[in-house]
């Protein structure tokens, strides 16, 4: 069988120096002592065979579960589906781990209406859920924003000078339109796929921006569920993409692999390659970034004043209007650049929304895989 580690792109990228005679056998798995390893984990160093490396995979999403008590027994969790690498591993995993952790799933996509895209997207989701036999919703931006697809909102946010911004307004209303789709399928829980690259790049922005709410806010691994919202959480916040790419490929998991059409223009890609060149110096930086973020607070002289209600939909608001309604409003007006930036201060809104966290759309296959 053609081994991934014999992949030249993959080899020039190894974070470990090639073994001196590629003829020489892989050691034995340091867990089972019976397979060959396959693989060496990013963050241990340790040599594993594949069935062995996804074992110890599941048990640490587990083991993050638990110990944050993220799902309680009898949760009916909406997992966030975009039919992506990190999506695809969480579903099958919490999956596997469902028996044991007492919970049901549901599978919810979020149609934002991105031509070229998402519909092909859409088609891996629909096959996980057929082969996983799990209840599938998709919850449309069309049909939950008056008829404003992303399609529709970048043609928008074009003439306002504004298209790099698709990704602030796609993060405000995919978290919304998720949150939808969980309470129409009658889920108590959300979870999403962000992994520990996608965490590191959130903290990275918001540090680039002087974002320091964010900052405060973005430790742990998820938010209890403020304001009447869903709880929410990332039970992949602490595996890193390299081995969520590896647990794909061991698991033979069929994902959607292609980037978004707008996700080049995202200020999120420059976070993404200053991580990179940060891990090449020093491989902690990305868990390191995470566990910061957990520890910042907020100066009390610092910290805004309790948000209230969203005057127009109820949802959690430090202003008038929560993001996603001040965005919809810059957008129903023609005038996107008030719906963010300075300019969104003439409107009477909620603080000004960032790509949060939008949905992890890394393209897997360029990913480092260590490997002997
Ligand atoms: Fe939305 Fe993600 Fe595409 Fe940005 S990259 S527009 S957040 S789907
Ligand atoms: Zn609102």
């Amino acid at each position: 069988m053609v081994s991934i580690f014999s992949l030249p792109r993959i080899r020039r990228s190894l974070p470990f120096p090639p073994r001196p005679d590629p003829e020489m056998p892989a050691p034995q798995c340091a867990s089972c002592n019976k397979a060959r390893a396959a693989l060496r984990r990013p963050r241990s160093g340790q040599a594993l065979c594949g069935t062995c490396f996804c074992a110890a995979f599941e048990a640490e999403v587990l083991h993050t579960v638990v110990a944050g008590r993220l799902l309680p027994p009898g949760a009916v969790v909406a997992v966030g589906a975009s039919g992506g690498k990190d999506s695809t591993v969480l579903a099958h995993v919490l999956r596997e781990l469902a028996p044991r952790l007492g919970i049901s799933l549901r599978l919810v996509a979020v149609d934002e209406g991105i031509g070229g895209y998402r519909d092909a997207a859409l088609a891996a989701v629909r096959r996980q859920a057929a082969r996983w036999e799990l209840p599938l919703t998709v919850v449309a931006y069309a049909d939950l924003f008056g008829g404003w697809t992303m399609d529709a909102v970048a043609r928008s946010t074009a003439g306002s000078g504004r298209s790099r911004s698709c990704c602030t307004f796609c993060g405000v209303l995919r978290r919304r339109a998720l949150e939808e789709g969980a309470r129409l399928v009658g889920a108590t829980h959300v979870v999403t796929g962000h992994n520990a690259d996608d965490m590191a790049e959130t903290v990275l922005m918001n540090f680039l921006r002087g974002d320091a709410g964010r900052l405060a806010r973005g430790g742990g691994l998820g938010s209890p569920g403020e304001g009447g919202a869903l709880p929410r959480c990332r039970p992949l916040q602490l595996a890193s993409q390299k081995e969520v790419v590896l647990y794909a490929h061991f698991r033979r998991l069929d994902y959607f692999s292609e980037e978004c059409v707008y996700a080049p223009e995202a200020f999120r890609g420059h976070a993404r390659d200053l991580l990179k060149r940060l891990e090449a110096a020093r491989p902690s930086a990305v868990l390191d970034l995470v566990h910061s973020a957990e520890r910042l607070a907020l100066a009390p002289a610092a910290r805004p004043p309790p948000p209230g209600a969203c005057a127009r939909c109820g949802a959690l608001a430090s202003r008038a209007l929560c993001q996603a309604c001040a965005l919809l409003d810059g957008l129903n007006r023609g005038r996107p650049r008030l719906a963010i930036g300075k300019g969104r201060r003439g409107l009477d809104e909620d603080g000004p929304p960032r790509e949060a966290e939008p949905e992890p759309s890394g393209p897997p296959a360029s990913e480092p895989v260590p490997a002997f």
